[in-house]
């Protein structure tokens, strides 16, 4: 069974979808890797890694020709993909909803994309999550830009010359991304509190010794959708909330934004006139800035600057950690392919729940029930 492993071409994106580690597993298995040359250089990896690891090493349509399962990053554009096998598995991230073109393209070309990114959130399938993985480097990585733009320190600093306050930091939705903010910049020295929708998070929070800050008392505060995820609140609900996140950001330094929810835009939780509020010199962090942003002002790939406040709105942050975020990305695509062996089939065969869950196209159809809903 052969499996190509391609070099992305979206702008920004430096990660990879397997390394030398993961091609000698894979080999284990009995597969034959072919990786196209040049596909590990954002993340460190030469080609000549590649190949001391077993693998083949090409050019795109070498590399393409025959495969059974292709793994990419970020799923590449179908017509860039001649050459593999009828029927052949993509395994990439295919953010589905907002990029129903291109899985209609899919089914178009007889390719069977599987979406890592649409991984049902169960205990089994936790070391092949693609978001998780990512989120927590994400997470890490936003408060580092964030420190690194920020005129001021973070730790209190008591010197001869007099003393440095903390710099306090405020994250919004405590999912994975959001822990890791939290404990990051708590590891820096910061004075940190966060907010979520859903209460669940109020302990994580406390238990990483930062300070919750929660509606109470109001109607549709339990957020929680399903598998984890975050649902849409009430309308009074938002109110309230807004109204305690204006008193509590003209207070801080630094904001660190991560809501999400899975199909909609992300909510908006910052509003130009908050921004207004907060000391110039402080920094906003979006995190949610490709989904839509949660930050009035926020520019995907662009640092903007509002009332003296600058707003990141870095795209794609886990590729700012290439080679860490690459290692994991292809540890997920592993496990998953481990999981799924079938030694007699030499090829790995999913079961329902996961397979019907991820599976975006099969013969020429689009067949995930959350695209036709
Ligand atoms: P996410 O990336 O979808 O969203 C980030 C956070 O934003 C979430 O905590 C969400 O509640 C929050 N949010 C949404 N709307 C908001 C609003 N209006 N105001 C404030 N916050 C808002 O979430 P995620 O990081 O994927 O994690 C969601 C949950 O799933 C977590 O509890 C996580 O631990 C869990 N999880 C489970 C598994 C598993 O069991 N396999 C894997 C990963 C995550």
């Amino acid at each position: 069974l052969r499996i190509a492993v391609l070099r992305e071409t979206a702008a920004d994106e430096a990660r990879v979808a397997a390394t030398p580690e993961t091609v000698k597993k894979l080999t284990a298995l009995g597969a034959t890797l072919a990786v196209e040359r040049g596909a590990g250089l954002g993340a460190g990896i030469a080609d000549s890694d590649y190949e001391q690891a077993g693998a083949q090493l090409g050019e795109r349509a070498g590399v393409l020709a025959g495969a059974a399962i292709v793994l990419a990053v970020q799923a590449p554009d179908p017509a860039t993909l001649a050459g593999t096998a009828l029927g052949a598995w993509v395994i990439a991230a295919f953010d589905p909803f907002r990029r129903g073109d291109m899985v209609a393209a899919y089914a178009a070309v007889g390719l069977e994309a599987l979406a890592m990114d649409w991984m049902p959130r169960i205990t089994r399938a936790q070391s092949m999550d693609i978001l998780s993985s990512q989120s927590n480097l994400a997470g890490y990585k936003a408060v580092l830009e964030a420190a690194s733009a920020y005129g001021r320190a973070f730790p209190m600093m008591m010197t001869a010359a007099g003393t440095i306050p903390a710099a306090r930091v405020f994250v919004m939705g405590v999912g994975v991304a959001g822990l890791q903010a939290i404990a990051t910049a708590r590891r820096l020295g910061a004075q940190v509190s966060a907010t979520d929708v859903r209460s669940a998070t109020k302990e994580q929070i406390q238990s990483l010794g930062a300070k919750p800050i929660f509606v109470e008392g109001v109607a549709g505060i339990e957020g929680e959708g399903t598998g984890g995820y975050a649902g849409e609140t009430s309308e009074e609900y938002r109110r309230a909330q807004a109204e305690l996140v204006a008193g509590h950001i003209a207070k801080q330094d630094i904001v660190i934004t991560t809501a999400l929810i899975p199909g909609r835009p992300a909510p908006r939780l910052v509003t130009d006139a908050q921004i207004a509020t907060m000391r110039p010199g402080s920094v906003i962090v979006d995190l949610a800035v490709e989904a839509g942003g949660n930050v009035e002002g926020a520019v995907p790939g662009e640092v903007a600057e509002r009332h003296g406040v600058r707003i990141i709105g870095h795209r794609n942050m886990p590729s700012r950690l290439a080679a860490d975020a690459s290692a994991l990305f292809a540890r997920n695509l592993h496990n998953f392919l481990a999981a799924f062996w079938d030694k007699e089939a030499g090829r790995p065969v999913l079961d329902a729940e996961i397979g019907d869950a991820i599976r975006l196209t099969r013969s020429g159809q689009v067949v995930n029930p959350r695209l036709s809903q």
